[in-house]
């Protein structure tokens, strides 16, 4: 299903209860409970109190407004709340939460990483209507990064290729990844990585869906695609390992939440074909 997520303009002032992702030091500040919502919900005057720090308008979700705060890092995190890493939080945060997380971490790194002007190294402004970053000095604007990456499920027959990265932990395997290079589209960023990284040819393919990955700032297109030809050699630099695997007896995968999983989810509710 969809998810009902209005990005602007902030109101001019809040009145309702305000949902809020506070970040401490790069992680997302969660309730303690274990029982209950995950983020904080609070009216303006009291998140201000309790998280005093840069704050970014962040939407609207389901009809409630949604705002970032970034502490300063040396603040402590309020009494009830601990800071948890953004990836940890995947399969336990609603889909919409996930997006709006991802969105406030992406602007908070992308503010930071872009306070002087790439060009000429003046001191850089908000734009005054725009998310972007103004140089006064030469007009240069830079918009928040977004970096495309590709993602694919590859099958055979009755079997799918997943492998083991150079930086995956332990015993995880996954779907064949990397990152678009320009001048390129994504089908062949798709035929490219899945050659380079394991000498195979792929022929057919089918757009899955995308997903934004704040880590740091990407964004992954997800395929399916068919083996077409050629012999499986991981290429021992991102590839250390790889196979084919039928449903039965497949390896440890990534968790819920990810596009990657949600290829592989695909594909095994098609009949593992
Ligand atoms: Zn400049």
């Amino acid at each position: 299903m969809p998810v009902d997520i209005e990005f602007g303009p902030a109101p001019a002032q809040f009145e309702a209860e305000l949902r809020l992702f506070v970040f401490h030091q790069g992680r997302v500040l969660i309730n303690e409970e274990g029982s209950g919502a995950l983020l904080p919900s609070l009216r303006a005057g009291m998140a201000r109190m309790l998280f005093p720090g840069e704050q970014i308008y962040l939407g609207c979700l389901d009809g409630q407004h949604c705002c970032a705060v970034s502490l300063e890092d040396d603040t402590d995190p309020p009494q009830g709340f601990f800071p948890e890493e953004l990836r940890r939080l995947i399969h336990l945060l609603p889909q919409g939460d996930f997006m709006l997380a991802s969105r406030a971490m992406q602007l908070f790194a992308w503010r930071r990483d872009h306070r002087f002007c790439s060009r000429c190294g003046a001191v850089t402004m908000a734009h005054n209507r725009d998310m972007a970053m103004v140089c006064p000095a030469c007009q240069y604007t830079q918009y928040p990064r977004i970096t495309p990456c590709i993602i694919t499920l590859v099958t055979k027959g009755d079997e799918i290729l997943l492998a083991h990265g150079a930086r995956f932990p332990e015993g995880l395997f996954s779907c064949l990844a990397g990152f678009m290079e320009p001048g390129e589209d994504a089908e062949h960023a798709v035929r490219r990585e899945v050659r380079e990284e394991t000498g195979l040819r792929v022929g057919k393919l089918r757009y899955h869906g995308s997903q934004s990955w704040p880590f740091p700032h990407s964004l992954m297109l997800a395929f399916h695609a068919d083996y077409e030809g050629g012999d499986l050699v991981p290429d021992g630099v991102e590839i250390i390992e790889a196979g084919w695997f039928s449903r039965d007896n497949l390896p440890r995968v990534p968790p819920p939440g990810s596009i990657s999983r949600s290829l592989i989810d695909d594909w095994i509710q098609r009949g593992g074909v």
